[in-house]
């Protein structure tokens, strides 16, 4: 069907397969020159350049045919688990290199043994395809089950293309025990459909690895870009942004919203007396209390040194004193190791009740946090009427 519908040549196929794989191992060669943070895609690359000398091998004339398919699906299985080790390491999803080995091992007995006492071309051809199926099975088994969530959506596209891999090469089983070939190079379906399966999977596995680096770069930069180093929290940035969010929401369908802003007392008396990593405690210790004392729909961002706002939505007033209370308490009697006692105060500001836009909302915190601290600090105070 293959061969007479658009009459392949299988040579110029091959030779076509080994120029396109190549072009793909540089591309990967300067994909891992440029991302160097994560672990795998040097490896992954590796195990393409091996299964490409597979393809470029089997293309030489040097040595007698039936050896030089050996050598070249030598160089393909290897390279394969070699590409599968990448693929793990990527996805951080740990693999028993010695059952890699091994197999490698055993599909290499078996082959030796077809080309000393069974030189027959499918039986080896056979053999190679039951191995790639196995190390592609391990492939798929990573990229489904990584416990990353920053590349999910690539991950699953680069475990689709594995499976449907998988599934052509179970075809091409089939189809050499029904119209067993003599050789690679005669021009026969199954030949060609090989070589066309390989072409485009070889396509779209190099797409599917780039894909997912490009996710999970975007993902982390997009982390980076609003999180704070030290507390983890939101940045300043991200909470605007929330901010914003939480305005429009309240401009289109008039969801209110709270804000509490929070600083330390005393913070640079910590400072003196614990040193500047005491004072670091102290921020991640609070921003662990306010993690795990807040509501799921509530954010918490590190606003400035040791200033934090957290935006509550949903809302009232009497909700948010009863929020900021608690967590004036907790703050009070929970120390911050090694030992040190710290106590906040709190402003809390109300949309519509306090202000009608965000820079009039914060603004209004602010004073009721400058009021809780002339007052003694230690203190909630809400913000005055707008
Ligand atoms: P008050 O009760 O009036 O708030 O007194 P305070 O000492 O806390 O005064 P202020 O809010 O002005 O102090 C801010 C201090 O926070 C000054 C600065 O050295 C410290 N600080 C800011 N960022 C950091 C940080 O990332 N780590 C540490 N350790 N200290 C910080
Ligand atoms: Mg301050
Ligand atoms: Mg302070």
């Amino acid at each position: 069907m293959f061969t007479s519908l658009v009459n392949f040549d299988i040579q110029t196929m091959t030779f076509m397969l080994g120029i396109d794989a190549t072009l793909q191992v540089l591309i990967l060669g300067f994909l891992s020159l440029l991302v160097n943070q994560y672990r795998g895609i040097k490896t992954y690359t590796i195990g393409r350049a091996f299964t490409t000398t597979g393809f470029l091998i089997s293309l030489s004339k040097v040595f007698p045919l039936s050896f030089t398919l050996v050598i070249a699906g030598i160089f393909l299985l290897v390279g394969t688990s070699i590409s599968c080790v990448g693929v793990s390491q990527f996805t951080d999803k740990k693999i028993k290199l010695h059952y890699l080995f091994i197999i490698n091992l055993l599909f290499l007995g078996v082959q030796l043994y077809f080309l000393i006492f069974k030189d027959v071309f499918i039986y080896k051809t056979i053999n190679q395809t039951v191995f790639q199926i196995i190390i592609f099975t391990i492939s798929a088994y990573c990229l489904l089950t990584t416990p990353h969530k920053s590349f999910i959506g690539s991950s699953r596209f680069m475990a689709s293309v594995t499976i449907a891999l998988l599934t052509s090469l179970v075809a091409r089983i089939i189809g050499l025990v029904r119209n067993p070939p003599e050789q690679l190079f005669v021009s026969n379906d199954i030949n060609a459909y090989t070589l066309v399966v390989t072409f485009l999977f070889t396509f779209l596995l190099t797409a599917g690895f780039i894909m997912m680096v490009c996710q999970r770069l975007y993902y982390d930069l997009k982390v980076a870009a609003n999180t704070d180093v030290l507390t983890h929290l939101l940045n300043r940035r991200a909470m605007m942004y929330q901010l914003d969010i939480a305005m429009n929401q309240f401009y289109r369908s008039d969801r209110t919203f709270a804000i509490i802003l929070i600083d330390v007392d005393f913070f640079k008396r910590v400072n003196d007396v614990y040193g500047h990593d005491g004072g670091d405690m102290v921020l991640i210790h609070l921003s662990q209390i306010l993690q795990t004392k807040m509501r799921k729909a509530d954010s918490a961002s590190r606003w400035g040194g040791e200033e934090f706002l957290i935006l509550l939505p949903d809302t009232t007033l009497n909700q948010a004193h009863e929020i900021a209370e608690r967590l004036r308490a907790y703050v009070e009697t929970n120390p911050a190791p090694p030992n040190i006692q710290i106590t906040i105060s709190l402003g809390i500001a109300v949309i519509r009740q306090h202000g009608n836009s965000v820079e009039s909302l914060i603004s209004a915190a602010d004073h009721a946090l400058y009021a809780a601290k002339k007052n003694g600090r230690n203190l909630v105070a809400i913000a005055n009427q707008s």
